[in-house]
């Protein structure tokens, strides 16, 4: 039975990076009928911001990833909070320093600091665990009076000397660790919290997982997490893994991070808190105008295609084709204009109706209101292929609600005629005798030609008059959807 889970840690905003993962692991749940798990890996309470777990999961409510165990809808493998679950590590770390895989280690965080400014780069490990206070150095006497004390203590993991872990990741194959490589990990801190090593291992057991789709970054973890599975006696239960390519900039140097600022680090939509570091509001995909369909297509080809040509994919289509074969190694590129480009081809090929609430939402924040829906329908109907971003609604439908504020004169100044001028203000009499939308466009062209004047040349004048600029869907198009009225009015207010 295929269980996979994601688990962030709530400290900060959910990142594009990090909503791929959370996609991936849900894409192969659903693909196999397996159950998708939200786990809330927050035992680092230095770290923890509030509010961040509530982000975590509206964001995935807004991309369609919704888990079916997490904090929010309880299953059999509650609590999905580790903080909840604190009272279930300390036994297996005990377990492991009774089997001679662990071990005590009561050096103040002052001792630590001081042999980490005497010794450079210094690791707590193979090398150098026999000079510090811990139950592999101090008599069993002493150990016993300390813990018997409560003294302060850690319990750290006991990594073997010159063994090679070796494991079959789903996506690299065979990959093997140097365990000389690898430090005494603390395994459960001071104040009774499991570290993310041991905790993640014991929870991917408790909640039965499978299989488990994380971030490269994680791949250094994973000897500490096979040799937990085996020391605690999990081997034959252990889950595969597949570590998923990293994600880098457009030139492919450098792995992505929040810190890129720029797009590149936008997290999922805007996060009510500031960021600690700037001080700033960040502003994510949501507000930037993405639509929640072309954010998830747009991150699923980062690192997986179908191998084939076809870029589009809606999400049933991408739990129907995903395969971890067609995982890359290699990093993916993240290209904003690319990702605009999914975008655009998502708005182009939605139906208008299912655009309405989100435009009107865009209109909204620069305080149109539309009320007349069938109206908007056609207006984005008409152009919505013009637009990249939903925030683009707002410059492109402006103008069927809002009089111009200023018009482009410099784009007619220069082939302005008295003559022009008296063909509009006959225009809009015959408009006003014979208000008849549907008949603008033939009204504009007779006219035109019993003036003696070449349509063409009227078209952008009319253009600047009703949008007050070079841009837009057919001018008559515009025209017939602000009615006669609204359109004789515009020319008019622009004549004077
Ligand atoms: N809590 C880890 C994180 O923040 C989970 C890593 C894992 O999937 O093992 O990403």
């Amino acid at each position: 039975k295929v269980r996979v889970r994601f688990a962030p840690s709530p400290t900060g905003g959910l990142h594009l990076g990090g909503v791929r993962t959370a996609l991936f692991n849900y894409l192969f749940a659903k693909q196999h009928q397996g159950t998708f798990i939200l786990r809330v890996e927050d035992t680092d309470q230095t770290r923890f911001v509030a509010g961040a777990e509530e982000y975590i999961q509206s964001c995935l409510n807004w991309c369609g990833i919704h888990p079916d165990e997490s904090p929010e809808k309880e299953g059999a493998f509650g609590p999905y909070r580790q903080s909840e679950r604190k009272s279930t590590y300390r036994p297996y770390a005990e377990q492991l320093v009774a089997d001679g895989f662990a071990y005590y280690a009561f050096d103040t965080p002052e001792e630590l600091d001081a042999k980490r400014k005497e010794v450079p780069n210094f690791l707590y490990g193979r090398a150098t665990r026999m000079g510090m206070r811990n139950s592999l150095t101090l008599p069993e006497a002493e150990v016993e009076r300390l813990l018997a004390a409560q003294t302060a203590h850690v319990i750290r993991i006991k990594m073997p000397e010159d063994e090679t872990v070796t494991f079959n990741d789903m996506i690299r194959g065979l990959v093997s660790f140097d365990t000389n490589l690898v430090d005494d990990k603390v395994l459960l801190k001071a104040d009774g919290m499991p570290t993310y090593h041991l905790a993640v291992v014991a929870d991917d057991r408790a909640m039965q997982i499978s299989h488990i789709f994380r971030g490269e970054e994680w791949l250094p973890s994973a000897p500490i997490h096979i040799l937990l599975w085996r020391y605690l006696g999990w081997e034959d239960e252990m889950p595969q893994w597949a570590h998923l390519p990293l994600i880098l900039k457009p030139d492919g140097n450098g792995k992505l991070s929040k810190r890129d600022g720029d797009r590149l680090g936008f997290p999922v939509y805007a996060q009510n808190w500031q960021d600690p570091k700037t001080g700033d509001i960040t502003q994510g995909f949501r507000e930037l105008g993405f639509l929640p369909g072309a954010f998830v297509n747009l991150l699923a080809m980062l690192g997986w295609n179908d191998g084939t040509d076809q870029e589009i994919f809606n999400l049933d289509e991408l739990i129907a084709k995903f395969s971890v074969e067609r995982i890359s190694k290699a990093g993916a590129k993240f290209d904003f204009e690319k990702a605009k480009w999914y975008n655009q081809e998502w708005i182009k090929h939605t139906e208008a109706a299912d655009l309405l609430l989100l435009v009107k939402e865009q209109l909204a924040i620069k305080g149109i209101v539309a009320e007349n829906d069938t109206q908007l329908e056609t207006v984005i109907t008409l152009i919505k292929d013009r637009c990249t971003l939903l925030t683009d609604f707002s410059t492109q439908a402006g103008y069927f609600f809002v009089k111009p504020e200023k018009y482009d004169l410099a784009a007619v100044q220069p082939k302005w005629t008295a003559e022009k001028a008296g063909f509009f203000r006959s225009w809009i009499s015959q408009m006003s005798a014979q208000p008849v939308a549907t008949e603008l466009e033939t009204q504009f062209k007779d006219l035109a030609a019993a003036s003696g004047l070449k349509p063409g040349e009227l078209m952008l004048p009319l253009r600047i008059m009703l949008v007050g600029g070079k841009f837009g869907p057919g001018v008559f198009d515009i025209a017939v959807l602000l009615g006669t009225t609204e359109t004789s009015a515009r020319i008019e207010a622009a004549l004077e």
